[in-house]
């Protein structure tokens, strides 16, 4: 039997799906997302062998691979510094909030890896260094985005 793939040139089309899901978190983003809704803070963990710490936390260390206990988590400070960035100025339909904001990758004080996160306000003043802190909405209901963005509080 002749594949048609042989015959005829096999075209592809690029297409967008929109569809909306939910899915658990799990533990250790519940415990992350609920210290954010609750108490405004940023909770991390760190890893028990290599010291790692993790913001967002994880379950394991990313690292070495070993599970990472309830006992390793603290508190993260709620300031950090920029060290990359890029301004989104277009809409588009996945988007946390209307452009101009920039997702910029945060070096939270005290973190061992960046946090994604954005930035709405003072993109004018926004390069690489500039220190930022947390502004948490006033009605918070344990997403991501219960932190509202980072603020530019030195540039
Ligand atoms: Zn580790």
């Amino acid at each position: 039997m002749a594949d048609w793939r042989n015959e005829v040139e096999a075209l592809t089309l690029k297409g967008q799906i929109k569809m909306p899901y939910t899915w658990s978190v799990g533990e250790t983003g519940s415990r992350f997302l609920i210290a954010l809704r609750d108490e405004q803070k940023i909770l991390a963990n760190r890893c028990p062998k290599c010291g790692t710490v993790y913001v967002p936390p994880r379950k394991n260390c990313g690292g070495c691979f070993v599970d990472i206990g309830t006992d390793d988590w603290l508190e993260i400070s709620s300031e950090g510094v920029v060290t990359s960035f890029t301004v989104v100025r277009y809409a588009y339909a996945l988007q946390p909030v209307a452009p101009p904001f920039a997702y910029a990758i945060i070096q939270l004080d005290g973190a061992s890896v960046g946090f994604v996160h954005i930035i709405k306000d003072g993109l004018e003043r926004l390069k690489n260094g500039a220190r930022v802190r947390a502004k948490f909405q006033e009605e918070r209901s344990g997403r991501i985005l219960d932190i509202d963005g980072f603020k530019i509080i030195e540039a």
